[in-house]
């Protein structure tokens, strides 16, 4: 079993599910999002970036189960009191080596440490089922609901990230909705009402809707990894505040942020 590469180990981290967390960023993304804040998460190989001032340092890490595990375990005492956890994030944790994916996640329970998975939804099913039983929370992306808009943006159609999130529902996942919010790419009032249709067309049961509006920060990343980097456009307050109603008025608990 080869161990996946990290690139960052987050601590303290209060947007990526309940209480305080650390999350960890694997390296690797089957998608190449155009508005991607971690480009330098998209790689699965290790790799050199720029420093601000110009120096070359390497991305990434292996870490085994055990090194993981120690340092996770180090703020055990801080999720404990909040209700938090770990969070494993990325690129795409899904997609990573399932073997190791699911000894990290049985050691973590052995200790009693709870566990989110943020996933794209761009991963075979069969590696959700592997994860299922020692999972608390999927923070569960959808960039679109047209797929032909999903392939445009993000490189791949959504009819795995739709069909994976029809499935997780059904074995009883607890899933928080993730939708990036970009301005007048995926926010219409009717892609909205689309995304919400299909949602009940289809019996999925989400605990919360979680809309992310788009920043730039990481967007100097592109340049340093020698990528070339588009910038979007960040929803107002008050776009923000109209999706958020849009949402609410079909009885779902929504939140901006995370
Ligand atoms: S799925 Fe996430 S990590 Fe992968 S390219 Fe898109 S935004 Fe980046």
């Amino acid at each position: 079993m080869e161990a996946p590469v990290i690139f960052n180990i987050q601590k303290f981290s209060i947007h990526d599910g309940p209480g305080v967390r650390t999350t960890v960023f694997f390296k690797g993304c089957p998608l190449q999002c155009k508005w991607c804040h971690n480009p330098e998460g998209m790689k699965y190989e290790i790799e050199p970036i720029q420093t601000k001032d110009g120096k070359e340092e390497i991305v990434g890490k292996h870490y085994t189960v055990f090194e993981l595990v120690k340092e996770l375990a180090k703020d055990q005492i801080f999720y404990e009191q909040s209700g938090g956890g770990v969070t494993l994030s990325g690129g795409e944790v899904m997609t990573q080596d399932m073997d190791y994916i699911v000894e990290l996640l049985q050691t973590l329970k052995r200790k009693g440490i709870s566990v989110v998975i943020d996933t794209s939804g761009v991963a075979p099913f069969k590696n959700f089922e592997r994860v299922l039983p020692y999972v608390d929370r999927f923070l569960y992306d959808l960039k679109f609901i047209h797929s032909t808009l999903h392939k445009d943006y993000t490189g791949a159609p959504n009819e795995l990230v739709l069909d994976n999130l029809k499935k997780l529902s059904k074995a009883g996942a607890v899933i928080s909705l993730r939708l990036i919010q970009v301005d007048g790419v995926n926010n219409s009032k009717l892609a909205v009402k689309q995304t919400i249709r299909w949602l009940q067309d289809n019996h999925i049961h989400i605990d919360e809707v979680n809309l992310l509006p788009y920043h730039e920060f990481g967007s100097d990343k592109y340049a340093r990894l020698g990528k070339p980097c588009q910038i979007f456009s960040k929803p107002s307050d008050e776009t923000l505040e109209k999706t958020k109603l849009q949402w609410k008025m079909h009885h779902y608990t929504v939140t901006v942020g995370g």
